[in-house]
């Protein structure tokens, strides 16, 4: 049957598109449906990838990941991870980044799934669950040739907002206050070095000293010296409101790219939030870049050169799993015997009223499993889900949202999708034989 599947993954974004690549290469006939003309999500916005590396300097993170990482520095895309940035804590833990160039990425991704074998299903926007005795069997999709129903043994649901498993009726949780969205973009023209004065001197960038603010030098894409790749600290650009909070990320001579900018009080669920956010967003992308060029020395022939392809969604639905990974289970590093991913990085929670980002550093720098029953949803068999909407608690989604651990759950998710051939469900797969599996594909579990 043309429409049928062995695997079908919903979202072609950081953990999508390497489910459906993990999936494939595990020989199982897989379609990627993705609503955009690109794979690649959440990550082609502007951001480094963080959280390969613990604050304590073990790896966590390898499989696809840092496969990914590979093919970007093969393709001219990255300098791979700059290590020993510091954060100011008491404990002075390492902070790691890999940046990367975002249009290297979406070739790389989508180059990744072809040569694997996926089917991709591009301009295409998930609209229906058909589910059968509490099992999913279909979706239906819409694009420019009208709507059509796809059946697979095993779905997963890789869209970042849970839209599948909210279609297929498996419980959620949305917070009444969710993280603030931010619309990246990226400037040229800039003196970086001369920011760096600025924060030193206490001037026009605030915080010299705080735990925040940092400084990371490393290579660049177009110059062997070493350049700045990563600032971050609170610019000062009214008179009259306090400093944003901003981080920026560098791959490129005098360019970085922005998270500075916030809207709060949006449901990503809601189609007319997402529109208040768009609009708003892009006032204050455009304010923002007016007063970099008035107020910041160093920034004052800045251009604005792009900005990401939609407002970025920190948070949005969380599924009812099997088991939800609590902020404990985070900060206090645990481990899980069905564990099938690993984060580190620290619980980074932007305020939903848009007040300071709040940080919470884990236990010894250390890094924490996550397990398998999370990307089982309760009630619903057939689904697997992965990325940012995976069972957690909004305290422990502040840490597995980083993109390095949602490409590690998406391995493990395409993978356990593979196992399902021919006719099992998620929540029948061996967590152990599936973490034998990873372990032996490099995966770090
Ligand atoms: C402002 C901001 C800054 C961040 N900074 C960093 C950072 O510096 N480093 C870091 O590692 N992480 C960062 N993150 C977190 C990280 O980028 C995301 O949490 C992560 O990429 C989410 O991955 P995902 O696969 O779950 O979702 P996504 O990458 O968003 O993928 C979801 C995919 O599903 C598709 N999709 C959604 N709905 C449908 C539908 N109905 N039909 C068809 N397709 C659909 C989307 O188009 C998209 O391609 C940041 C996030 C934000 C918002």
């Amino acid at each position: 049957m043309a429409n049928y599947y062995d695997v079908v993954v919903v979202g072609g974004g950081t953990s999508g598109f390497v489910a459906a690549t993990a999936a494939a290469r595990k020989g199982a006939r897989t379609l990627l449906v993705e609503r955009y003309g690109f794979v690649g999500g959440s990550s082609v916005s502007g951001y480094p990838f963080l959280g390969f590396y613990a604050g304590n300097g073990e790896k966590v993170v390898g499989g696809i990941g840092e496969e990914v990482v590979g093919r970007l520095i093969e393709a001219g895309g990255s300098r791979g991870h700059i290590r020993g940035g510091r954060w100011q804590t008491a404990e002075e833990y390492e902070f790691s980044l890999t940046p990367y160039e975002p249009e290297v990425l979406k070739f790389v991704a989508q180059e990744m799934l072809l040569e694997a074998g996926v089917s991709l299903m591009l301009h295409t926007y998930l609209i229906g669950a058909i589910v059968r005795e509490d099992r999913l069997i279909g979706i239906e999709v819409a694009n420019k040739s009208g709507r059509s129903i796809i059946y697979a043994n095993c779905f997963i649901d890789a869209t970042g907002d849970a839209d599948l498993a909210y279609l297929a009726g498996a419980p959620f949780q949305i917070g009444d206050e969710v993280q603030n969205v931010t619309l990246m973009f990226t400037v040229g023209g800039i003196d970086l070095e001369r920011l760096v004065q600025e924060i030193e001197a206490d001037g026009r960038i605030k915080g010299r000293g705080e735990w925040h603010t940092r400084v990371v030098r490393g290579p660049i894409l177009d110059s062997d010296e070493p350049a700045i790749v990563h600032l971050a600290g609170h610019m000062d650009l009214w008179d009259d409101r306090p400093p944003l909070t901003f981080t920026a990320v560098s791959w490129k001579k005098n360019q970085a790219s922005f998270n500075i900018t916030r809207t709060v009080g949006i449901d990503p669920t809601n189609a007319r939030d997402l529109v208040r956010a768009e609009i708003s967003e892009r006032r204050n992308v455009m304010e923002t870049y007016r007063r970099f060029r008035e107020r910041i020395p160093g920034m004052e022939g800045c251009e604005l050169i792009t900005t990401a392809p939609q407002v970025g969604v920190r948070e949005s639905r969380r599924i009812e799993g099997e088991y939800c990974l609590q902020g404990e289970d985070v900060v206090n590093c645990r481990e899980f015997d069905d564990g099938l991913a690993r984060g580190s990085y620290p619980i980074d929670i932007h305020d939903p009223k848009g007040g300071k980002t709040q940080f919470t550093f884990l236990k010894d720098g250390g890094s924490y499993s996550i397990p398998y029953r999370c990307c089982v949803p309760k009630f619903i068999d057939g689904l697997i889900v992965t990325g940012r909407c995976i069972s957690a608690t909004h305290e422990a989604l502040g840490s597995t949202r980083l993109q390095s651990t949602c490409m590690a759950l998406g391995e493990a998710a395409g993978v356990a999708a593979s196992l399902c051939r021919p006719s099992k469900t998620p929540r029948d797969i061996d967590g152990a034989e599936l973490k034998g599996l990873l372990r032996n594909d490099g995966a770090i579990v």
